[in-house]
């Protein structure tokens, strides 16, 4: 590798002081060729949901869910796999389930090839075309019109809201609002919740803002930075309703990194570092791990990609290990990988694999389910024949967990095993 990483800090400070537009879309991995509005997603208050009445207690296995993230194609992880950058998940994890080599992304008008859109296709099981609500370019703040699983599982059982968790990424705080849909059966009553840096500092801001002594001045601008922060969640009515689950989880994280941000770790390892607590201190039933920096390879450093995998493999690897450890866990705990989208192949330009154009291997990904051991094929089972798709994952964890997914478009992935 020629030129040193930039750390986070710095790489930050740099899209901050402005490089330009491009610079934005390059570090929001925003997708510039993006196909023309045909309906846009209008934001409907999250209101006038239909209830439904007593629920059972869920009583299947755990599934976590793995956006193996920042746009991860075949080449490096699957196709060679003697010379994947994810020994983990290819070669330990692939030995208990099923490896899909060949998911697709479908290729068609309106469907973009990137992170936030990527995500929403998981969550719910169809392709649709996503815009910010407000149109505001470059903003990304998408709704989705359609249930995601986190409501289909909490509308099916009764589970509480912080045991349906997304560990989402400090870059990306338009991503800690896909917890809900504006479908009127589903929407905010069966949301799921985030951890994040960014949740972490807004409950520091609260508590200050609640307990603290200050000058009214002072008072004055920490009210209006919390004010502000609450505001980036542009769904959320009331800020004042709080979980006690969640404050008790950010108070242990407080107690354990401080309230400076220079202990925790950063980047991915942060959102490993977040679910292996999650999994002690919380016992998500379903938790989707939103990994995403193999997408600092937009700034040109392909190491940035390939390190990326490496550590993202590395960390799957200490999440499994943490459910090995955990009794009610070990036995009951499915993991499923699928990266959002992919990435070019473009050999005209020296790191073919910087962005995710819509090309064709922008839309070629992969998908591994593994099961606790002894629960799944009786050996490592690799799918290469025929295409499955990325939307196929949404009713493949419907049928891991048991609940019906009438909305998504496309079967489980294990109906061609
Ligand atoms: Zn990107």
């Amino acid at each position: 590798m020629s030129t040193p990483p930039l750390d986070r800090r710095r790489f930050l400070t740099r899209s901050a002081a402005g490089l330009g537009a491009l610079s934005t879309v390059l570090a929001t991995g925003c997708d510039p060729q993006q196909q023309a509005a045909k309906e846009p997603v209008q934001a409907i208050p999250a209101e006038d949901v239909d209830l439904v009445g007593p629920r059972p207690p869920y009583k299947g296995p755990n599934v976590v869910l793995i956006r193996f993230g920042g746009g991860v194609r075949r080449r490096e992880t699957v196709a060679f796999p003697d010379q994947t950058w994810c020994p983990f998940v290819v070669h330990e994890l692939a030995q208990q389930g099923v490896l899909f080599t060949n998911v697709e992304i479908a290729n068609k008008p309106g469907v973009s090839t990137s992170h936030g859109q990527g995500t929403l296709f998981i969550l719910t099981g169809q392709y649709a075309h996503y815009e910010d609500f407000e149109k505001r370019p470059l903003a990304e703040r998408f709704v989705s019109p359609i249930p995601t699983i986190f409501e289909y599982l909490r509308r099916t059982y009764d589970i509480p809201e912080y045991q349906t968790l997304i560990v989402n990424g400090e870059d990306r705080v338009n991503e800690d609002f896909y917890t809900f849909s504006n479908h009127h059966q589903y929407g905010i009553h069966y949301k799921s919740t985030v951890l994040s840096l960014y949740r972490f500092k807004t409950y520091l801001l609260r508590e200050e803002v609640k307990h603290g002594n200050f000058s009214e001045p002072v008072r004055a601008q920490k009210e209006k930075q919390l004010r502000e922060m609450e505001a980036k969640d542009y769904r959320t009515v009331d800020h004042t309703v709080q979980s006690p689950e969640l404050d008790r989880f950010w108070e242990g994280w407080k107690q354990y990194y401080g309230t400076t941000g220079l202990v925790n770790p950063r980047g991915d390892r942060v959102l490993t570092a977040l679910a292996l607590r999650a999994i002690k201190e919380l016992q998500p039933r379903l938790m989707m791990v939103n990994y995403q920096d193999a997408d600092y390879v937009h700034w040109g450093n392909p190491h940035f990609y390939t390190r990326a995998l490496a550590i993202m493999d590395d960390g799957i690897r200490q999440i499994y290990d943490a459910v090995q450890a955990s009794e009610s866990y070990r036995n009951n705990t499915v993991f499923v990988v699928v990266p959002d989208c992919g990435r070019d192949d473009n050999r005209t330009m020296s790191v073919p694999f910087q962005h995710h154009f819509n090309t064709k291997s922008a839309h070629e990904i992969f998908a591994l389910i593994a099961w606790p051991r002894g629960q799944g094929p009786a050996k490592k089972t690799v799918v290469n024949r025929s295409l499955q798709q990325q939307i196929s994952v949404t009713r493949t964890v419907g049928e891991i967990m048991n609940f019906a997914t009438p909305h998504a478009a496309a079967d489980s992935l294990l109906k061609v095993v």
